[in-house]
């Protein structure tokens, strides 16, 4: 059997696939191979895609109905689904995750996306207020929704289509048009959305896709851009800064899903099997790579021992391997790039004084894997929230684990944070889940579960986690602008 050949991705302008300035490598984070090379859009390719996405609007879709858009939206997931497997595989390709996660988490989640926001749109009303003035005048009052026009929609390569989708999605559905810019490490789904977009009968220029970096780049063309009306942005904290400098001059609304320092919270109360394995899920799943994931351990000093050695054995147990292998729970980071960062954390927590319960370094995994961007899953144990450790983000498959005494305690930690995205709560006593869970300071907080997601809630984080909620009508608000119209009876 001959090797696939890498493909070779193409911008997406006006419903039709376009060369870029240059061309970049993509490469694989499992074992250092060519995974794709991928066309880099330079400014007159975002010029054009801008100016596409404007003339659509200007166009039959800036009129359509919001049942034609939401049958629309239906179609490109029944799409999704029927390329289900092909998707997986681009997937996989990029980021490297197993690719049971890629199939129950990265895929299926994008199709719901398009069915949830169907929904959403569907049966959104409209805001009205009946004025009676003291005179006796009376008037109707109601708002009419319109779209927010041309949205930049810039995401990451973690999640990659799911992110995507989760922007997309609600900006068709109020019907917007937009320019996407998928991250540099995982530009393939991105792509190959924009097949089935054509496929669903999207029209051109409502969909467009333009590869490539950030500064000097797709990314900062983009948010730039005279022609944009707002950007969805979903990344790094310190990319959401750069690209509130790039359209403030121009006063754009901008939705930021940005990094987190997420906790839990363990009381001795919890049912110990079920916090175990619910910590082995958010601080490992998709190697630590998910902005939700707990980096901070709080835990009762009495149950401390047991939740530290419970999730060390964890930790041993999973396997690294190969997207394909059925046993694989664990890929590698997205790039040697990011290891470096993460590497330099296990340096760090070593000159801060932790103890190394489990990992620390770099697995050996055979001669095949050995240019992959492989991490050992790590714990440590003695340090607190003084340390960088417990307040940076390092985005990798590693929790630091602290014990404390009182339910007040807790929260104070748990909340002495500049990020405030999620929490988790693990406890039998539901009065005590309530209360810490309302406590926390963050955008969304879990009670004995964790990244269990209905997508009609507010999605978002406080201080450096974010600006605004998506979700629901949340995501409504943010891809519309009102107009009131103020009638005299
Ligand atoms: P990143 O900020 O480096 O990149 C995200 C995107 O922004 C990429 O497409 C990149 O090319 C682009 N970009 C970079 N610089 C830019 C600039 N100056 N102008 C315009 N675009 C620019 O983030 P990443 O490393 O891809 O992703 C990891 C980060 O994303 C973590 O911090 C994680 O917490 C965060 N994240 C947050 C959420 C959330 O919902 N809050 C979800 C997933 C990931």
């Amino acid at each position: 059997m001959s090797p696939i050949q890498p493909p070779e991705l193409l911008c997406f302008v006006d419903g039709r696939f376009v060369s870029g300035r240059a061309s970049f490598n993509k490469i694989s984070p499992v074992d250092g191979s060519l995974s794709a090379t991928v066309h880099e859009a330079g400014q007159d390719t975002v010029d054009a895609a801008v100016l596409a996405a404007r003339r659509a609007l200007q166009g039959a879709w800036g009129n359509s109905s919001v049942n034609a858009r939401a049958q629309l939206l239906r179609r490109i997931a029944d799409l999704i689904e029927d390329r289900f497997d092909e998707i997986v595989a681009a997937e996989i390709r990029d980021t490297g995750k197993p690719e049971s996660l890629a199939r129950e988490l990265d895929v299926a989640r994008a199709a719901m996306n398009f069915r949830a926001f169907a929904d959403v749109v569907a049966s959104a009303g409209l805001e009205s207020f009946l004025t009676e003035r003291p005179d006796g005048r009376r008037a109707l009052n109601y708002a009419v929704s319109k779209p927010l026009g041309v949205v930049a929609v810039i995401v990451p390569w973690n999640l990659p289509l799911l992110l995507l989708t989760w922007k997309v999605a609600p900006a068709l559905a109020c019907g917007n048009a937009v320019v996407v810019k998928p991250s540099e490490e995982a530009p393939s789904t991105a792509t190959l959305l924009a097949e089935i977009m054509s496929e669903a009968g999207v029209p051109d220029g409502v969909y467009n896709v333009v590869h490539g970096f950030g500064p000097g780049s797709a990314g900062e063309y983009l948010t730039s851009h005279p022609g944009i009306d707002g950007v969805t942005f979903t990344g790094e904290t310190s990319t959401g800064s750069a690209i509130m400098r790039a359209v403030s001059p121009r006063v754009r609304p901008v939705s930021f899903e940005l990094g987190g320092k997420n906790a839990a919270v363990v009381f001795a109360d919890a049912d110990l099997e079920a916090a175990v394995a619910g910590l082995t899920r958010s601080v490992f799943l998709n190697t630590g790579q998910v902005c939700l994931c707990t980096e901070r351990v709080y835990v009762e000093r009495p149950i401390f021992d047991d939740i530290v050695s419970g999730l060390a054995q964890q930790a041993r147990a999973l396997k690294l391997g190969r997207p394909s292998d059925p046993d694989t729970t664990t890929g590698p980071l997205i790039s040697l790039g990011h290891r470096q960062k993460v590497r330099s954390y296990f340096d760090l927590a070593i000159e801060e004084g932790a103890d190394v319960v489990v990992g620390g370094g770099v697995p050996e995994l055979g001669a095949d894997l050995a240019r992959g961007a492989w991490i050992e899953p790590t714990l440590w144990t003695g340090l607190d929230n003084k340390h960088r450790i417990l307040r940076e983000e390092i985005f990798g498959p590693v929790a630091a684990l602290v014990p404390f005494d009182t339910q007040e305690e807790a929260i104070r930690l748990a909340n002495d944070t500049d990020y405030g995205l999620a929490a988790s709560v693990w406890t039998q006593n539901l009065e005590r889940g309530h209360q810490v869970a309302q406590a926390m300071r963050a955008g969304m907080a879990w009670v004995n579960t964790w990244y269990l997601r209905d997508l009609r809630s507010p999605f978002g984080g406080f201080g450096l986690s974010g600006i605004g909620r998506e979700g629901g009508k949340h995501s409504l608000h943010f891809y519309t602008e009102p107009t009131n119209v103020c009638v005299q009876l």
